[in-house]
């Protein structure tokens, strides 16, 4: 790392100094960001970039209503939760309206892994087990427990011994998978296996947790049979199902307003966080009110900067910027426009493999023979943001190149995403 990026700017050399290895940077010449607004973002040079990858700015980089409400609620109370604010409040109920009725209370966290490390703490603490169940190459959060329980990330934290791994069935393009049926099946008997494995050595079932869109495993699509064989298992063992929906929730998938919804199945749990402040850092646990009582009877749970007015005053306006511009509805409309010329791409383009996800959340498997398969999608990455394009790439094998813009993209950022692409994939061939 140090190497590569010897001779570079100044900038870089002070954050490395500085920062150390703090937030691995994106790029083989990292991007000084100076401003951005809606899907644009513009770099020290005076470049713009299209981009098609940040889903913290959820209803757009620079949101004017998001800006206001937080200047704001800044200048008139911003204190912490052991006083009573209205914003708080009046967001929880908004919030809350947007799930099934059953699940009808919550907490207020900073950030995508403190709601899970609550999450685990109430399951510990309502099941009365300490056992959990993960996908094999996945990725929650960093705090310690998160940590012990992290596959799809390096982290010096060995597995817990109270944590199973298991794999999910990727019913979309698995090649060895000659019968869906047999592929499921034996998913189902990994779950089996982790479950049996869990009581024997005393731990129990106390939840699985799952990103209900895959997103670091590559988005695979298990289907909704695997689905509800993995959930009917862990609650037949006493067990809870966290959906952890800091990835997939706030409509990005397009159909639904949370991950959780595309399969049919209630979770005891959902956590939230990334795109809920538009880049405040806030998040949420939500459960059945019986749940978060039996817990809060047992814990004085104190968290002094969540349920600030400011926070919430942005997450506010995030909803209602998403019900004013329909950004739901477009995530839909844009995300299947996009697969679909996507797919069209993918006739002339024999490296591209499959085409997943769903809304604005967008995987493009790559394939390439002769080639590490990570180093190529790298190589991709690398030559869309020389034609000022920024996305990523995701999944066990690195090599699925991950659209997962603001939910403001349109069909004519979707046009340029995939010319640039196109031109991309053909200097990719020739080098
Ligand atoms: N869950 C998922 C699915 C995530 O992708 C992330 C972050 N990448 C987290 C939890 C952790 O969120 P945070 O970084 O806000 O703690």
């Amino acid at each position: 790392f140090r190497t590569r990026l010897r001779g570079s700017s100044s900038i870089i050399r002070r954050r490395i100094a500085t920062l150390g290895a703090y937030s691995p940077l994106f790029y083989r010449e990292p991007l000084e960001i100076v401003s951005a607004e809606g899907v644009w973002m513009h770099d020290a040079k005076g470049d713009r970039y299209l981009d098609a990858y940040n889903n913290v700015p959820h209803v757009g980089h620079s949101n004017e209503r998001v800006r206001l409400a937080v200047s704001q609620a800044l200048s008139s109370v911003n204190v912490n939760s052991r006083y009573i604010t209205r914003m708080p409040i009046d967001y929880a109920e908004r919030l809350l309206a947007l799930f099934p009725k059953q699940l009808d209370r919550m907490f207020f966290v900073n950030s995508g892994s403190e709601a899970n490390e609550l999450a685990l703490r109430i399951a510990r603490q309502k099941t009365g087990n300490r056992g959990i169940i993960v996908s094999d190459f996945s990725y929650h959060g960093n705090t310690t427990a998160l940590a012990e329980m992290t596959t799809g990330l390096t982290v010096h934290e060995t597995l817990g011994s109270h944590v199973r791994a298991i794999t999910i069935p990727d019913l979309g393009t698995c090649v060895e998978a000659k019968d869906q049926r047999d592929l499921t099946a034996h998913a189902l008997e990994s779950v089996d296996q982790a479950i049996a494995s869990l009581q024997s050595e005393g731990y129990g079932v106390a939840a699985v947790i799952i990103d209900p869109i895959f997103s670091t495993e590559g988005m695979p699509t298990p289907g909704q049979e695997f689905i509800s064989g993995l959930v009917d298992r862990v609650h037949k063992a006493g067990g809870m199902y966290i959906a952890d929906e800091v990835q997939s929730g706030f409509g990005r998938t397009g159909l639904h307003m949370w991950g959780f919804q595309h399969f049919h199945r209630l979770p005891d749990i959902v956590t939230l966080g990334k795109p809920m402040g538009n880049g405040l850092p806030i998040g949420a646990v939500i459960a059945e009110g019986e749940i978060i009582n039996h817990f809060a009877a047992e814990n004085q749970y104190f968290n002094t900067f969540a349920t600030t007015p400011a926070s919430c005053s942005a997450a506010m306006a995030v909803l209602d910027e998403m019900e004013d511009k329909t950004l739901m509805g477009n995530a839909a409309v844009v995300g299947a426009y996009l697969k679909h010329r996507l797919e069209s791409l993918r006739t002339h383009h024999d490296e591209i493999h499959s085409i997943r996800g769903s809304g604005l959340y967008i995987g493009i498997e790559l394939s390439y023979e002769g080639e590490a398969l990570g180093k190529y999608a790298a190589d991709i990455v690398e030559g869309m943001k020389s034609l000022k394009v920024l996305h990523s790439r995701i999944g066990r094998y690195d090599n699925i190149l991950k659209i997962r813009p603001p939910l403001v993209f349109s069909q004519e950022h979707a046009d340029m995403f995939c010319t640039n692409l196109d031109i991309a994939l053909h200097q990719g061939r020739c080098q």
